[in-house]
């Protein structure tokens, strides 16, 4: 599969299971599948929120990580920082020129932050889209892993690449299209029995990657259940059923049945259930743990990775600034 894939992460720090079960995994999936996969650390996209300089470097670091760590393999993928491509902000400004006002405007996520956070509401957050689009065009992606909520940016590249192409009286900018494998998109639920596991819902509501394994016991255990089934066969509430889920992702199949067993037929003890899901959760992350330890120990190891996967993005991105400048008659 020769397509070229290209997706961007927040530089958020630390992941949780959500984001592993929910991102990560497909990234490493993808990579084994796809020959030309392009990861980056959307780090240019975050200074919207104005993080302070400490904060941004120790973040865009600790994700390139813990991305490392779950398996993702710069033999096998080219895994970047984007501010170290400055083509995409070169060509960030040509598509800003062929961007309009009205649509950028018209953007859900751009109303949302116009109303979340009505001072801060900067030109780059209007075309935050337009950057998106960049960072797929460059590299000519045909596949970009996304979620729901951003498929519409997908459109809105294709928009903008068939203007350029129209404008310019060229065929050069493909259409890209969002990639999800088939099937349910995995969600993983929150530990306080309600919605998603979500970072904004609180630090103990999450297992982290890097949680250590006296932490990931806590968490488990406070997790919430209620007073237990009272005739058999009883439908699961939400709790319930998320803590079944939970289990789901990280139990063998016969500790999972089990537990539905003895939920069925109403014997079963949550106490026992979630000490468990808490031991099968240690085991599961201490490797990935590990290999954040030594990663994060090892500063040259990543300094190498991030200079060949820049240097591989660049010559990438440096291709297609020369055939655009060429295009659009900046050559003297
Ligand atoms: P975030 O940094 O919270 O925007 O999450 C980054 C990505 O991780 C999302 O686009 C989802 O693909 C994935 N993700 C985050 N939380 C969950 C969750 N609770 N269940 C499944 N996937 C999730």
């Amino acid at each position: 599969m020769n397509e070229i894939v290209v997706s961007g992460v927040r530089p958020t720090g630390k992941l949780h299971l959500g984001n592993y079960f929910g991102a990560v995994v497909n990234f490493v999936k993808m990579q084994n599948e796809y020959p030309n996969c392009y990861f980056f650390v959307a780090d240019y996209h975050s200074l919207t929120t104005h993080p302070n300089p400490i904060d941004l470097s120790s973040n865009v670091r600790l994700t390139l990580i813990e991305y490392l760590a779950c398996g993702l393999d710069p033999n096998k993928c080219t895994l970047y920082a984007q501010s170290d491509v400055p083509q995409i902000a070169e060509l960030y400004l040509v598509f800003n020129m062929l961007a309009y006002l009205g649509e950028l405007e018209k953007v859900p996520t751009f109303k949302d932050k116009v109303r979340s956070q009505p001072d801060n509401v900067n030109a780059g957050l209007l075309t935050y889209p337009v950057l998106m689009a960049v960072d797929i065009l460059i590299h000519h992606a045909q596949k970009v892993p996304v979620g729901k909520d951003q498929m519409q940016h997908i459109e809105m590249t294709r928009n903008f690449a068939n203007r350029f192409n129209h404008l310019y009286k060229v065929d050069y900018f493909k259409e890209p299209h969002g990639f999800h494998y088939g099937g349910e998109p995995v969600s993983v639920p929150s530990l306080d029995g309600q919605g998603k596991m979500s970072k904004s819902k609180g630090e103990n509501t999450c297992i982290y990657l890097s949680d250590e394994e006296d932490v990931i016991r806590k968490k488990v255990m406070k997790a919430t259940t209620d007073s237990g089934p009272t005739e058999p066969n009883q439908p699961k509430n939400e709790a319930i059923q998320n803590i079944f889920e939970l289990m789901n992702l990280v139990s063998k199949p016969e500790t999972i049945a089990h537990f539905n067993d003895t939920y069925n037929n109403c014997t079963i003890r949550y106490g026992d259930m979630k000490k468990q899901i808490a031991e099968d959760m240690v085991a599961f992350i201490a490797p990935i743990r590990e290999n954040i330890r030594q990663y994060e120990a090892d500063k040259d190891l990543l300094k190498r990775i991030m200079q060949d996967g820049g240097e591989k993005a660049r010559i990438s991105a440096s291709k297609t600034i020369r055939e655009v400048r060429e295009i659009i008659g900046l050559k003297f």
